[in-house]
């Protein structure tokens, strides 16, 4: 079974998108804030993290940016969650090492594919 972390500040979307994964057959870890975020990645390597940009105490960009350049948790997946459908964003989002991006409302299937398509990848890649 696959583990994805899900950093989401708001308790609401965290506890929707968080069951209807659980659903999909993915065991789900959840971050309030991307301090906590990075502590979990760092402590429980999940497979895959699902990181809402705007965050308390660390935002999704800078927390990305700590997972991305320890080596230990580089090769975790990042697929960012932004509200801002804007096309700076998602650049912002690449910058800070995010390998996909996915603009809120989530639509599940969507991200659903994008999972799949960034565990493939890093399986494919051997990167762990
Ligand atoms: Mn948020």
């Amino acid at each position: 079974m696959r583990t994805i972390l899900l950093v989401e500040d708001n308790e609401m979307n965290r506890d929707m998108l968080s069951r209807r994964l659980e659903r999909k057959g993915y065991r789900m870890i959840t971050a309030e804030d991307g301090r906590q975020g990075v502590n979990l990645a760092v402590q429980l390597r999940p497979d895959l993290v699902l990181m809402d940009m705007s965050l308390p105490v660390l935002d999704g960009w800078e927390a990305t940016r700590l997972l991305k350049s320890d080596p230990e948790t580089k090769p975790i997946p990042v697929i960012a969650l932004t509200a801002h459908a804007m096309a700076g964003d998602e650049k912002k989002a690449y910058e800070a090492g995010c390998d996909d991006f996915e603009t809120k409302p989530v639509v599940l299937e969507r991200l659903l594919e994008k999972i799949r398509m960034a565990l493939e990848l890093e399986k494919r890649d051997g990167r762990y």
